[in-house]
């Protein structure tokens, strides 16, 4: 047999065995060994060579190795094409390169915002306390001072289940705290908590305030304008102003809402303070009596303030978003930019 019919016949072979291994009765690795092992067909063809005229040897010596490369690539496509139905793994993949980058998270923008203000009154000596988001009506309203069919209740839209409500504030951890500790108290309370109302670009079912009691024997409202104007420049930057406007809630007296002035305009008047010159940041007063009564504490020798915050209000002023509902939809597209 000469020496290229010998070739032919081994191509022949090979391109069944190759289409064996396709119907997946071989191995491919097997096929390698059988054709281009050390001791393999064309090893052996090759070693035939000496038998082959001097003259002929050279053209033998092209055709055998023409022969092996077209085994080799064949051998290769066939490992490439089972590697990529079995793992997806492309055959030019290189395993040297690094990684994809692992993405780590960042702290929500509500979170990062909460941590800020408990930083700042921390400064001024506050500790934090934690209260249920599930609660009766006597801890979120009636040691309030909102007694039972009171209008001022008409204020919050509360989630009920027969006596359980959902706390409409956080102050229902402060009822809690007065009533487990003796004065003076100085604590902080922040958390989520709940009302009835319909979303929108403003409003939405949930939300986190930070409130914050302060009770002692000549806590006056001094303390109060003193310690929340240190706050709003904290948090704001040392430029920014602050006042004070009568307001009305049932479990402070005298009541008033502080404002900032605007920090966008820096009081000029713009788009956002609606060309007032100053934003409304949180509601504050002095403790009335009335609490101090529910929770057993002598309205005579004891006195104290109080002041609330909605987190998400800040968190829209200081970030720049004005769609609250943002905070609660989980999208990374809105998180990763914090
Ligand atoms: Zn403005």
């Amino acid at each position: 047999m000469s020496l290229n019919s010998a070739i032919e016949e081994l191509r022949e072979q090979f391109d069944r065995d190759i289409q064996n291994v396709r119907n997946g009765g071989v191995d491919t690795e097997q096929i390698r060994v059988k054709y281009l092992g050390r001791k393999g067909l064309v090893a052996g063809l090759f070693s035939g060579m000496g038998n082959i005229p001097a003259a002929d040897r050279p053209a033998a010596g092209q055709a055998l190795n023409a022969l092996k490369t077209y085994l080799a690539e064949e051998l290769n496509k066939l490992q490439r094409d089972f590697s990529a139905g079995k793992e997806d793994v492309p055959a030019d993949l290189d395993y040297t390169l690094p990684g994809d980058p692992f993405p780590k998270g960042s702290i929500h923008p509500i979170t990062q915002i909460m941590e800020e203000i408990k930083d700042i009154f921390h400064h001024l000596g506050f500790s934090v306390a934690y209260g249920p988001e599930i609660d009766t009506d006597f801890y979120n309203f009636e040691a309030l001072n909102f007694p039972p069919n009171h209008p001022a209740r008409d204020m919050q839209d509360t989630f009920y289940s027969g006596d359980a409500v959902l706390r409409t504030h956080t102050s229902n951890t402060q009822i809690h705290h007065m009533m487990d500790s003796d004065p003076p108290v100085k604590i902080l309370a922040p958390g989520r908590v709940f009302r009835h109302e319909d979303i929108s670009v403003r409003s939405y079912c949930l939300f986190h305030q930070v409130e914050g009691l302060f009770v002692d024997k000549t806590v006056t409202m001094a303390n109060l304008k003193g310690d929340l104007d240190y706050f709003a420049r904290s948090l704001f930057g040392k430029a920014v102003k602050t006042r004070f406007r009568p307001s009305f809630f049932p479990f402070t007296e005298p009541s008033a809402e502080m404002d900032v002035s605007c920090i966008f305009c820096g009081g000029k008047g713009c788009n956002i303070c609606k060309y007032a010159g100053w934003l409304e940041i949180l509601g504050c007063g002095m403790v009335d009596p009335e609490v101090f009564k529910s929770v057993k504490y002598d309205p005579s020798v004891w006195q104290g303030y109080a002041f609330g915050m909605g987190v998400e209000r800040i968190a829209m002023l200081k970030f720049g978003v004005e769609d609250i509902r943002l905070f609660f939809e989980g999208d990374v597209r809105f998180l990763r930019q914090f």
